[in-house]
């Protein structure tokens, strides 16, 4: 991509009415741009993380049997009364609205119901079982805050898994096979050595759930924490019997603010009956499908990144989900050289955001730095004296000067 063709431009400063960290960074680096509180659009270089973040999440999924597919955001008020929660009261973050046609409609802040609902056109017997399905959605949430940036969106990505099992073994067996494969997308985004699985306060609706909890400054979350026994507890769940639990007392325990990036729910049976999602066993006994559902935050995750790996300069993208591998920037009268090496970039499908813009180094490199991709490679008179070009990590101060051949074998990796 050359970054004279680029839309969008790096801003000087982030919009006043943004107090959010992670917002304000992607905003002045061209990633999002606000709508308005709590809802953010995705402009290509943001679309591109989001991307990658999705890949890393989809190929998990799969890994453990999800099949993906892709659901209403427009939802039935009946489905949802059958189960006690269409009430404000007990779901506090509905959007909704009438129908000219008549009648009442849900948006979408979750999908167990119509999910379930659809279920009992494809489940009848214990043949059809197990199935695994997952979506990227855009969740609607009427949250009453919306002051974290994109970490906290009243619209928002979501990858929602929902599982449908017949005996309690294999449900038992997916809900713990989820837990390992967000702890390997959370590895994949190097934040797994600050991610803890916290036992959760379910709710009257889950038999229990599991929270994945990440440290994280801006996190609107607490936990307890011991990182050397590896013990996690979520602030709202600490009582003296948990402690007990865990063979720790309350002083060997640190406060320290979490987001929470991931959240799984095991329902057991309960909500199949209550939605009415039955299927024949192998005796043709009518029985209750086993059920949970999973979560994970994706946009949540891209602002995480963002507050967990930068610094005052900008961004600094974990390799994985980086828009861009390399940002070649062209220094000076050097932009035949320039043009033929962002060729062979190219030609070696090394993803390569490419500043071939007429503007002063200082610009360049201050925008590189907002920008955040991992590796710089410059091209100046100097570079090409010294026998070659600079490169840099954004993570690190010191830049080398190595030649085009070594930095070749070097980005091949
Ligand atoms: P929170 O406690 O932060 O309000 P939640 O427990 O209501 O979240 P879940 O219903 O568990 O959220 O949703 C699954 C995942 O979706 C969460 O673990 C989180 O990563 C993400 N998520 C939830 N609400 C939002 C939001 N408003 N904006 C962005 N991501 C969200
Ligand atoms: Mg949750």
């Amino acid at each position: 991509m050359r970054q004279s063709r680029l839309f969008t431009k790096t801003l000087k400063e982030s919009p006043s009415d943004e107090q959010a960290l992670n917002a304000q960074l992607l905003i002045r680096a061209g990633y999002i741009h606000k709508e308005m509180a709590g809802a953010y659009m995705l402009l290509p270089l943001g679309l591109r993380v989001v991307e990658k973040i999705k890949t890393i999440v989809r190929e998990e999924m799969d890994k453990i049997g999800g099949q993906e597919f892709i659901t209403t955001s427009m939802q039935k008020k009946e489905l949802w009364e059958k189960t006690g929660r269409w009430s404000d009261d007990i779901v506090d973050v509905w959007f909704k609205s009438k129908l000219k046609a008549g009648g009442e409609i849900g948006f979408a802040w979750s999908h167990e119901e119509p999910i379930a609902n659809m279920m009992k056109n494809h489940i009848s017997s214990y043949k059809d079982l197990p199935i695994f399905v997952y979506q990227f959605q855009n969740k609607l949430r009427n949250e009453l805050r919306a002051k974290s940036g994109i970490m906290r969106g009243r619209e928002f990505i979501m990858k929602d898994m929902y599982s449908f099992t017949d005996t309690k073994e294999q449900h038992d067996t997916f809900y713990e096979s989820s837990k390992e494969a967000y702890m390997k997308v959370f590895e994949r985004l190097g934040i797994a050595n600050d991610t803890y699985i916290t036992y959760a306060a379910g709710g009257a609706f889950t038999e229990f759930s599991h929270e994945f909890q990440t440290l994280c400054n801006a996190g609107e979350d607490m936990i307890y924490l011991n990182k050397e026994k590896g013990i996690a507890i979520n602030e709202e769940i600490l009582t003296d019997d948990v402690l007990k639990e865990m063979y720790v007392t309350k002083d060997e325990l640190e406060l320290v603010p979490t987001a929470e990036v991931g959240n799984i729910f095991n329902f057991g049976r309960s909500k199949a009956e209550e939605v009415g999602l039955f299927y024949n066993n192998a005796d043709g006994k009518k029985e209750a499908v086993w059920m949970g559902s999973y979560g994970i935050g994706i946009t949540r995750l891209m602002g995480v990144l963002v507050e967990k790996f930068s610094d005052k300069d900008g961004i600094i993208w974990p390799k994985n989900v980086a828009p861009y591998s390399v940002h070649l920037i062209a220094i000076g009268d050097t932009t035949d050289k320039a043009n033929e090496l962002y060729k062979k970039l190219q030609n070696n499908n090394i993803d390569t955001l490419y500043d071939d813009r007429d503007a002063r180094p200082g610009q360049k490199f201050a925008d590189s730095d907002l920008i955040g991709i991992p590796t710089r490679v410059v091209i100046s008179s100097k570079s090409i004296e010294a026998g070659g070009v600079e490169i840099k990590e954004r993570a690190k101060k010191e830049a080398q000067i190595i030649t085009e051949e070594k930095l070749f074998t070097m980005l091949n990796k």
